[in-house]
């Protein structure tokens, strides 16, 4: 069967359906590919089940990319405001978690209904079961699939990364774009758990389930927000943002007791030094269990002022080498992907192949954990929505 479009999107996840409602309210004749049995199943897992879906404190600096400057343009040009004014539309309810969050207050499911509500007002036509064997380009595009073949002067690559494997992510995104010659920044899992060295291993993750706050670096960057440990290693926010950062072999830096001296009162002349007072002091600034083993692997060296600071300078940066990351199965994001210098910051068509456009998380522009990745892919699927052509 022959099917002709305006514009064909590959991938009905959150930039593939907020760029074919754009584009259908606008008049275009638009069919979303999708290879799920269903629509946007990324969107449903998200949150925890109530999807992140913004963050209204959204600005370019929470976004990693080869080019910081890429992702100015179509964030100033859709911005969270401009989200929320759908989900209001649609009396959806939602409330704000910690900085500037905004998660539906019932469910996922109700973010996926608006999306599916929209592309529906806007005649949108979505096909599931999707199974794309090839696509070529001679006066248009040709998207040949199992039983039917797709045409259309305008092509979107919405196909998302390779993270989560077991819902459907594919490699299909990268393949089409090296397939077109465009460059590719090598992928890499971000917003991910970190595996820990063995020794690191046997001395902490008999304590999973324990979490702290502290400020975690690396490679220029810093976070303070909560950590946690594993079975295998570390996670929990401030974790899995500095993840996004870390390549092998890099060291990590943790500050486990944030603007605080726990050594403080220690140095008082009048106060007891010795072991039970320092685990006092350390026990009000982390769990009793993190605070203890800290203790038993780093005890100070003597009860010196040098030796005293030694030990407050050991707190303040312990430092790991992680083993590696969980993968691709654990992380929520991939970063890297389809070098910007070959996008229109404006639109997402590429520079040299007219009707080609990629958004999402396909493109090198990875969002911090926060509602940040869905708002680059409601603002990178309006740009391209908004630009697609009769
Ligand atoms: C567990 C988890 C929780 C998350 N929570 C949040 C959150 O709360 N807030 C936030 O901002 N971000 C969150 N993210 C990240 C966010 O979900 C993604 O960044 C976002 O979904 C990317 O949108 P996308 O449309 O580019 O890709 P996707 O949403 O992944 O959509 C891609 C679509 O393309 C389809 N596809 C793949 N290959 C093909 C093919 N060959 N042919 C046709 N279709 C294909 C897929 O089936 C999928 O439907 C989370 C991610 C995970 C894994």
């Amino acid at each position: 069967m022959n099917h002709c479009f305006d514009a064909l999107i590959l991938g009905g996840g959150a930039a593939g359906l907020m760029c074919a409602m754009e584009a259908g309210k606008r008049g275009r004749r638009v069919a979303v590919l999708e290879r799920a049995d269903r629509l946007g199943k990324k969107i449903l897992i998200s949150g925890g089940g109530r999807c992140n879906f913004t963050n209204i404190h959204c600005q370019p600096e929470d976004f990693l990319s080869a080019n910081p400057h890429f992702a100015k343009s179509a964030l100033a040009r859709y911005t969270p405001a401009d989200f929320i004014v759908l989900v209001e539309k649609h009396k959806i309810p939602y409330h704000e978690k910690a900085l500037g969050q905004l998660f539906c207050d019932h469910s996922a499911r109700d973010i996926l209904a608006m999306l599916e509500a929209e592309c529906r007002a806007a005649a949108v036509s979505v096909f599931l079961n999707v199974e794309i064997q090839e696509v070529s380009r001679t006066t248009e595009f040709v998207v040949r699939a199992d039983n039917a073949e797709f045409r259309a002067p305008t092509l979107v690559v919405a196909t998302g990364g390779l993270s989560i494997p077991k819902i459907g992510a594919t490699s299909f995104g990268y393949d089409l774009a090296r397939q077109f010659g465009l460059k590719i920044r090598d992928p890499w899992p971000g917003l991910v758990p970190l595996v820990l060295e063995s020794d690191d291993r046997s001395h902490y993750c008999d304590l999973a389930g324990v979490s702290t706050e502290g400020v975690v670096s690396c490679d220029g960057q810093q976070f303070r927000e909560k950590m946690l440990i594993t079975h295998r290693g570390l996670s929990g926010p401030a974790i899995l943002q500095i993840s996004s950062y870390w390549k092998k072999p890099q060291p990590i830096g943790i500050d486990l007791a944030p603007a605080s001296e726990v050594t403080a009162d220690l140095r008082d002349p009048k106060a007891p030094r010795n072991l039970s007072a320092l685990r006092s002091q350390l026990r009000q600034r982390l769990p009793s269990r993190l605070a203890d083993r800290r203790l038993e692997l780093h005890p100070p060296a003597s009860w010196t002022n040098a030796a005293l600071a030694d030990f407050e300078r050991q707190v303040h940066a312990w430092t790991i080498t992680p083993a590696g990351t969980e993968g691709y199965e654990k992380a929520e994001v991939t970063a890297g992907g389809v070098d910007t210098s070959e996008l229109s910051p404006q639109t997402m068509e590429c520079r040299n192949i007219p009707g080609l456009f990629f958004i999402g998380e396909v493109v090198d522009v990875t969002g911090h954990l926060g509602g940040f990745n869905f708002q680059w892919a409601w603002a990178s699927g309006a740009a391209a929505g908004r630009a697609i052509q009769d």
